[in-house]
């Protein structure tokens, strides 16, 4: 008799909504190895070749294959078999927008809940670290070609792990005091811890990877001394240029781009006041101006260094929100305001130049816009005004413009980011780019898929691909 489907996933533990808005430890706990198995269990094992949900996996995680190694509890054989396409799965697991992706094509999701995949990604990662296990992986010998990786972000990081596989000399150069990227500074350790993202850098200093800090270039080096001393540039810059609206009051002081607001508690750890002291306006009520994933970490992130009351204030209607679901339900069981239909028109300050309140507007939805969403309309007369003690921008971001401003052979489209073809090649002879850099804001695991692309791309132009004449721009 076959065993009988299990209809419902196996849900991951997580920590009490009351007691989280206390602290910055992580907010899901993980599988078991009695929780992943159960979960394993459920998996129909589709045949690889036509495994509907790695499809939907941007990189191509043989999906079917690795749960079939947690089945055998084989972790390391599971850790390889992931590895073969993802470098990272510690992070995908936690931050891969998974419901739109490899497991939006489960076919669980016909006859009951959808396969927990990211987290079952995420339990082999686990506990491959707690058992300090390294997938086997073959280092070709020393070519003695030079790579210089821009941005340690997930697209510099999956490019510099693919480059020194295959023998490259790599250095990542990176702008800020730690490596990461957005991984460090934005994504706050509620949903991903920084030993994660340290860890992963360890691993490639151990594959040989060079890491240099501290180093702006377009300031503290040109493009042009790089390109005098390594035979080829991958550009993974990111998007880290924020957005604000042109309103009335918005240079007040409290008012922050979500970027710099996460960077305080990140990166400069204002999360551990009084043992670090980081400048952040603290307060009671705190309004976050977007709908996205930035938006839920700004506003979740406030609760938990002490504001009270925290507002998200959104344009549209819930439906439209970029944020994961997942995201925007811990963020709803945390205590999160959500006011729609909504956008601001003004900012009221005090005396002394501090924002104190913020006037909204009512919208209606209109016909659909480019992105096929129902544009928002205002509704004039419905103005009214909202009590805050700070603000925070999270409208999107664009490429920040230091690196390339000064190159003119490198081409941007008219959103800033940098023009590449198929093949990740920028309109400068010996530059690659990929990840967010190319794609404006995105996502991890689309930064990592770039990177791998925009690797293997240079390993072929440095074995004597000639550069094109002309770059036929690739559209994302
Ligand atoms: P980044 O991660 O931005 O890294 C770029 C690196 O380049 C940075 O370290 C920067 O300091 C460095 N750099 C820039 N300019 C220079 C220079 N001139 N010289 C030297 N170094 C330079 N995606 C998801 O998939 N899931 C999520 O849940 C999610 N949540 C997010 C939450 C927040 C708050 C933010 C901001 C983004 C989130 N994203 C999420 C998006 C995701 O993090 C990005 O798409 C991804 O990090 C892009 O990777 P990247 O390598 O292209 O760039
Ligand atoms: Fe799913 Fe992301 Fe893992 Fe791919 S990398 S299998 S999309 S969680
Ligand atoms: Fe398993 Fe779902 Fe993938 Fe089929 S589609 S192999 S059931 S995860």
């Amino acid at each position: 008799m076959p065993k009988p489907l299990k209809k419902q996933r196996v849900p991951m533990p997580e920590q009490d909504p009351k007691e989280r808005i206390h602290n910055f430890n992580e907010v899901a706990l993980g599988y078991t190895w009695e929780l992943a198995l159960e979960e394993a269990s459920r998996c129909l094992q589709c045949p690889v070749n036509h495994a509907p949900c790695i499809k939907g996996c941007p990189v191509d995680v043989n999906i079917p294959g690795f749960i079939k190694k947690i089945r055998e509890k084989d972790i390391k054989g599971a850790l390889e078999i992931i590895h073969e396409t993802n470098a990272l799965p510690c992070i995908t697991g936690r931050v891969c927008p998974q419901e739109q992706q490899c497991e939006m094509h489960c076919v669980m999701g016909k006859v009951g809940d959808k396969i927990n995949i990211g987290k079952l990604e995420r339990f082999v990662a686990d506990e491959a670290k707690k058992m300090g296990i390294y997938p086997e992986v073959y280092i070709a010998p020393n070519n003695g070609k030079k790579v210089a990786i821009i941005g340690s972000g997930p697209a510099g990081l999956t490019a510099a792990a693919d480059l020194v596989k295959m023998g490259y000399d790599v250095t990542v150069f990176e702008a800020l005091h730690d490596y990461g990227g957005v991984l460090i500074y934005g994504i706050p350790e509620f949903r991903l811890p920084k030993e994660i993202a340290r860890y992963e850098v360890e691993y490639l200093k151990s594959l040989g990877v060079k890491f240099i800090k501290n180093v702006v270039v377009g300031k503290t080096l040109t493009i042009y001394d790089i390109l005098n001393d390594y035979d080829a540039v991958f550009l993974g810059t990111g998007a880290g240029t924020p957005n604000f609206l042109n309103i009335p009051g918005v240079n007040l002081k409290g008012i922050y781009s979500a970027n710099e607001f996460l960077t305080r508690i990140n990166l400069m750890k204002a999360f551990k006041f009084p043992e670090y002291d980081t400048p952040i306006k603290r307060g009671k009520k705190l309004a976050v101006i977007g709908g996205g994933n930035v938006a839920m970490d700004a506003a979740r992130s406030a609760l938990r260094i002490g504001y009270e009351e925290v507002y998200i204030i959104y344009r549209r209607t819930k439906e439209y929100m970029t944020a994961r679901k997942e995201e925007i339900k811990h963020a709803e069981e945390e205590g999160v305001k959500f006011m729609f239909l909504v956008s601001p028109v003004e900012f009221v300050g005090n005396e002394e130049g501090n924002v104190k309140a913020v006037v909204l507007i009512m919208n209606e939805l209109g016909e659909p816009d480019e992105s096929g969403r129902r544009r928002p309309k205002p509704v004039p007369g419905t103005e009214f005004g909202l009590e805050v003690d700070a603000v925070v921008f999270a409208i999107g971001q664009r490429p920040n413009k230091v690196l390339y401003q000064e190159v003119p052979e490198l081409k941007v489209t008219k959103w800033g980011t940098l023009i590449v073809d198929e093949k990740y090649r920028t309109t400068m002879k010996g530059v690659f780019a990929g990840g967010d850099a190319v794609r404006g804001e995105a996502t991890v695991v689309l930064a990592m898929g770039d990177g791998k692309r925009g690797a293997r791309a240079i390993d072929e132009y440095l074995k004597g691909e000639p550069w094109p004449e002309k770059i036929e721009p690739k559209n994302f």
